[in-house]
């Protein structure tokens, strides 16, 4: 059992040819709602993995909070720790994804949701065989960090751009960091990033530090190792990389939780990502063992 902690939003998804500078107008090829958010897709990736899932998150007490809800559950994922607050409203985004699969996001982080994170059902840790957090409830993921490590629950950080004190405040919590290229430039501003992972793992007991660079791969770093090592993307054509980052964190805190090793996890996390980006659905354990089966490196 994984438990995800962060963000549900709903995604509205459009497909076009070309995002045209603005001012413009450009027509559409596709429209698509669908969950997103980082823990979401996250938590969705676990169970199409193979795993289980927790998801805590909040959302408001709206109609697309209870769609939301709805969707997690029909995945297949516990959404019992999804905090629906009266007068708060939902998150959503709009994802334009061009014919190269690149994309621009807008997000619209919500309004009036609850920072307070008492009434997650923090017990249910006991259950877990791994923690993993964005860092979009920072209050939510703090607590929860917290409650994983006094257990010796083995944690993931989702290091997404965010605020930098919110990444100052969480990275140290977190066993396995693993950054988004935005996320360890807020973090370790003016630092090659090398050094930005090196930086990372001085400020608390981390297993890992690392940062997903695309189809460039993932750069990662143990306490004790001389420099970064470089885990390589598989090759793919990408048709819509949105999510390949949140269904890698998902799919290497699975494989934590099933007792990998840091290498053999990244692995795992980058063949599920590389599918993500390929298929624009995350890929269920069957396609990603075939996947991994195939790769001779
Ligand atoms: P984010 O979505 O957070 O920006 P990335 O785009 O870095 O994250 O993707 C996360 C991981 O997914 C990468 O480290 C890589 O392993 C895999 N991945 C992403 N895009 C591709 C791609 N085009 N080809 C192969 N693998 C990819």
């Amino acid at each position: 059992v994984v438990v995800c902690v962060g963000q549900v939003v709903t995604d509205h998804t459009f497909r076009v040819d070309e995002v045209e500078p603005p001012p413009s107008k450009t027509t559409a090829r596709g429209y698509a709602p669908s969950v997103g958010g980082m823990a979401a897709n996250a938590a969705i990736a676990v169970v199409r993995l193979g795993g289980a899932a927790l998801f805590w998150g909040r959302v408001g007490r709206d109609e697309a909070g209870e769609e939301l809800r709805h969707v997690l559950e029909a995945e297949g994922v516990d959404a019992s720790g999804l905090v629906m607050a009266e007068g708060a409203r939902t998150p959503l985004s709009a994802v334009i994804v061009d014919k190269r699969g690149e994309r621009s996001i807008v997000t619209y982080r919500g309004e009036r949701l609850p920072t307070d994170p008492s009434a997650l059902p923090l017990e249910r840790l006991a259950e877990a065989g791994a923690l993993l957090c964005d860092p979009r409830w920072p209050e939510a993921a703090e607590l929860a960090f917290r409650a994983a490590r006094a257990r010796g629950l083995a944690s993931a950080l989702d290091a997404e751009k965010s605020e930098e004190r919110v990444l100052r405040q969480l990275v140290p919590l977190a066993d396995h960091v693993i950054f988004a290229k935005t996320g360890l430039t807020i973090f370790a501003p003016n630092l090659p990033p090398e050094e930005g992972l090196a930086r990372a793992l001085t400020t608390g007991p981390l297993a890992l530090a690392a940062v997903t660079l695309g189809e460039k791969g993932t750069d990662w770093r143990c306490p004790g190792m001389e420099r970064a090592a470089t885990r390589p993307a598989f090759p793919v054509e990408a048709t819509n990389t949105t999510g390949a980052g949140d269904v890698f964190h998902g799919a290497y805190t699975l494989a934590i939780a099933e007792g990998q090793g840091v290498e053999e996890a990244l692995r795992f996390a980058s063949a599920a990502g590389a599918l993500r980006a390929r298929d624009g659905r995350t890929p269920d354990r069957a396609m990603l063992e075939e996947l991994l089966a195939g790769d001779t490196d």
